[in-house]
């Protein structure tokens, strides 16, 4: 039982360094070595070399929504993800504006506490833990909601891991002439998103997740013209996204304190997704991860949440066992004792536990994992994964 079953495949990426454990959650994520190395020296806010760094990486983002016009800039603001899609949402909805908010998890709600913060009124559409809003049900609200200005989605809800339909509702969206706010956070660098395709206002992620830099800063990618107009709606100074921009427009510096380490670490970051074939390169090589997971994990008699058609290549949930032995925190320690960190679930219809699938993470890697589950499962006595009864998601 406690055999390695799963075998290294391909030629395994390194191992984080010494002895560090392999991070298989959401973000902070795990990075090479090449990006923690480019934090090792200190960087003058004003120097000439790290200003070029923050426009160059301006520029290589907005390329990568497959923008290459100057219709659309990049603006990236300190904090966490959270403090960008504030900014985000403050500076694209009008004080008199009405957003729509496409829930469902816990991204989705956040929206709404925010607007509640920010003062702007919405209405929502909450399809609960994990199923995906449908085009026609946006459709039909936009129809018989005519004041609403903006709808915002979040594309790969974290908190069950499904990816929503972007697309589809980006265009019953266009065609109401309605703006869009992407919260693609979590997906943004490993799943296409361009503007041809799937026609956003604002888009928004962050350094510490598809592009694995690390926490520090985020950014949004806008429709010039809407930034334009943006004069007078921030609620506040330090999220006022329009003067950010114009004070990076206008010296190339950030307009406060830069996360220096992170935003070197991040240019490094993304010479590698370059090198690796970029949005499409990653792509292959998380959703991999996650097809050798949820392999692995059902032949031990694991059940994912979503049904195949809904699972991203970003992360997986997977119900706890039902088994009597079976406890999240004590299986997290055994495993976080063979050196893998995974993630807490966050469901309320069962008990669950998700697995990133991004990061410094190869087959190689996930293949150890399983064999770590095996072995971890052994020692508490385990032996059969199913779940308890549940209404699953179809
Ligand atoms: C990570 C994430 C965020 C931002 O979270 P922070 O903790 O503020 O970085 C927002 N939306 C989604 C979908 C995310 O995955």
């Amino acid at each position: 039982m406690s055999k390695a079953e799963f075998p290294s495949t391909s030629k395994p990426l390194p191992a984080p360094a010494m002895g560090e454990p392999f991070l298989l959650t959401p973000g902070p994520l795990t990075t090479s070595l090449e990006t923690k190395q480019a934090m090792l020296r200190d960087w003058g806010s004003w120097d000439a070399d790290f200003n070029k760094a923050t426009a160059e990486i301006r520029q290589q983002l907005v390329q990568m929504a497959g923008v290459n016009d100057d219709s659309y800039t990049c603006v990236p603001l300190q904090g966490s993800g959270t403090f960008s899609v504030e900014a985000a949402l403050a500076t694209a909805i009008a004080r008199d504006g009405k957003a729509l908010l496409l829930m469902n998890g816990a991204y989705g709600k956040r929206a709404a506490q925010t607007l509640d913060y920010l003062n702007r009124q919405y209405i929502f559409l909450d399809k609960g833990d994990y199923l995906p809003p449908q085009p026609d049900e946006v459709a039909e609200i936009l129809d018989k909601n005519p004041d609403i200005t903006d709808v915002f989605l979040v594309h790969c809800e974290t908190s069950s891991g499904i990816l929503n339909p972007l697309k589809a509702i980006a265009d019953v969206v266009k065609s109401r002439g309605k703006g869009l706010i992407v919260d693609a956070m979590s997906s943004f660098g490993a799943v296409p998103v361009t503007v041809d395709e799937v026609p956003f206002d604002v888009l928004v992620s962050s350094a510490n997740k598809c592009i694995e830099g690390i926490p520090g800063f985020g950014f949004v990618i806008i429709r010039r013209s809407l930034l334009e107009q943006a004069q007078g709606r921030a609620h506040s100074l330090s999220l006022d996204l329009l003067e950010q921009w114009r004070y990076m427009e206008r010296t190339g510096q950030w307009r406060f304190t830069p996360p220096t380490h992170s935003v070197v670490a991040f240019h490094k970051a993304l010479e590698q997704h370059a090198a690796e074939g970029g949005v499409a390169g990653r792509h292959a090589r998380y959703s991999n991860n996650r097809d050798t997971l949820v392999a692995g994990m059902r032949a031990m008699g694991f059940e994912t949440l979503l049904e195949d058609a809904w699972l991203s290549p970003i992360i997986t949930t997977f119900f706890c066992p039902a088994h009597p032995n079976f406890q999240f925190k004590r299986f997290y320690d055994e495993l976080k004792a063979r050196n893998f960190i995974i993630y807490p679930g966050k469901l309320t219809i069962a008990e669950s536990f998700r697995i990133g699938c991004i990061g410094q993470i190869d087959e190689a890697i996930v293949n150890q994992l399983l064999n770590a589950i095996k072995q971890s499962l052994h020692v508490m006595g385990v032996d059969d994964c199913s779940p308890a009864e549940i209404t699953k998601a179809s």
